[in-house]
């Protein structure tokens, strides 16, 4: 289902998770697309490498290098000619005329019968294509070892120069979401900036006349105000800009101005609070006269009520803005996030790899599931006896309750068509933490 940027998306009945993430991810690609409608979203900035964690880099890195640069030893032992191992002679004697330390090539050629002691990584040396390692020879004399040909073959134990990159391929490809591994990469390279996305701007708004702020008194029914930290807590794990609009009156004049004003500053709004029945119609009517917003019932829990699309350009912002209304509850903010938002904002800074790993796990207690809908519970990922993935659920499961995302370290998704889970049966994981 692809929708385009002019045409509203207004659907009534509930939509399953996978169409609503295809219908987010069709529009997001329209606006990629077009040029105008998002400035700049795909400029470039080059950045150091240690600022350069968790940016999207623009251009594939070409390694202007040979990695290794030269054969070198996998192994502490023995370099020499490997073609006395297929003379048919079961054990091999060699003889000692040197040895060779990595950052210290030798400089001279060794003859076939003699070899050198090596360390690893230090390069191969002229007339050797093989190591025989330490732990496999016995020392028949001081300057002599023996070892039986059939513990290895020829041009064993040896780096081929180049093995890892060539020079001039890429070394990590354009839409690459960086990270540390990647930074060791370039490094290794001799490469001490990356051409890098440039941060996408990220406005966050909390719309309710119960939400206070932080320091305020909390008086009769009020709340503080959650959602903006655990919001901006997840947007600073993608490394972008996020401009924190505070809390936002449930009237339609002061929402409007929000929405105007954040739009302005922004390439991407986030709203949460305001969008369920009963709260939704005058969004919808501010919606209808500041951009094209669909108002979904999607298929989940938590997370049913979601309002997505675009803001149009106003005469004094001339570009859209990429509008999610996500639901108040502080549960269903989250998991709405990371189910929808994440990718939508990966996409549109040109990231090409979008979607969370997923995993399984045995539950390790029943669990209660509906058919008809996508169900995303908290749960604490842990080991059996067994040495197999478990999961057991962190107790009660509402969309209000934010200690349930606390102390948990995943997700169990549990799909659509899915109906209860049984102790023992294996369920759908995401992690938390991508910890590489
Ligand atoms: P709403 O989607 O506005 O109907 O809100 C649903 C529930 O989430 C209500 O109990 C709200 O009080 C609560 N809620 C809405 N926004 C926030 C927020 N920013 N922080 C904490 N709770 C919120
Ligand atoms: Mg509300």
């Amino acid at each position: 289902m692809s929708h385009s940027p002019n045409e509203p998306i207004l659907l009534t009945s509930s939509l399953h998770v996978d169409d609503a993430r295809q219908a987010i991810a069709g529009l997001v690609n329209d606006l990629i697309q077009e040029s105008t409608a998002l400035h700049d979203h795909d400029a470039i900035e080059t950045v150091s490498l240690d600022q350069a964690i968790d940016r999207i880099l623009a251009i594939d890195l070409l390694s202007p290098i040979d990695v290794p640069a030269a054969d070198n030893s996998a192994m502490d032992g023995f370099a020499f000619d490997g073609k006395c191992l297929n003379t048919g002679s079961a054990n091999i004697t060699l003889r000692i005329v040197g040895s060779v330390f990595a950052g210290k090539p030798y400089e001279g050629s060794v003859a076939p019968g003699d070899c050198l002691k090596i360390m690893t990584g230090a390069v191969m040396p002229a007339g050797c294509d093989t190591v025989i390692p330490q732990e496999f020879t016995s020392a028949i004399t001081e300057n002599s070892i023996e070892f039986k040909s059939d513990q290895l073959k020829l041009g064993e134990n040896r780096r081929l120069r180049g093995e890892d990159l060539q020079k001039g391929k890429p070394a990590i490809a354009a839409g690459r979401l960086l990270r540390p591994s990647d930074l060791g990469l370039a490094a290794s390279l001799g490469i001490a900036s990356l051409q890098v996305k440039r941060r996408l701007k990220v406005a966050i708004l909390s719309s309710g006349d119960e939400l206070r702020t932080l320091g305020q008194e909390l008086d009769a029914g009020s709340i503080y105000d959650s959602n903006r930290y655990s919001l901006t807590g997840l947007l600073n794990r993608l490394n972008l800009d996020i401009i924190d609009c505070g809390i936002v009156r449930d009237d339609p004049t002061s929402l409007k101005k929000a929405f105007i004003e954040a739009a302005g500053k922004a390439d991407v709004l986030i709203s949460s609070g305001g969008v369920s029945v009963g709260e939704a119609d005058f969004t919808k009517q501010i919606m209808q006269e500041l951009g094209d917003v669909g108002f979904w019932k999607i298929a989940m829990r938590p997370g049913r009520p979601m309002a997505f699309g675009v803001l149009k350009p106003t005469p004094g912002n001339a570009r859209k803005t990429l509008f999610f209304g996500l639901p108040g509850n502080p549960v269903a903010v989250m998991v709405t996030f990371y189910q929808f938002v994440r990718a939508a904002l990966l996409q549109l800074n040109g990231a090409n790899q979008t979607e969370p790993p997923l995993t399984q796990a045995i539950a390790e207690e029943p669990i209660r599931k509906k058919p008809g809908r996508t169900e995303f519970q908290r749960a604490i990922l842990g080991r059996g006896t067994d040495g197999k993935p478990t999961v057991r659920l962190t107790g009660s499961q509402g969309a209000g309750i934010l200690r349930s995302m606390s102390e948990a370290n995943c997700f169990v998704i549990l799909g659509h068509d899915q109906g209860n889970i049984a102790a023992g049966d294996w369920v759908d994981v995401a992690l938390f933490d991508g910890l590489l």
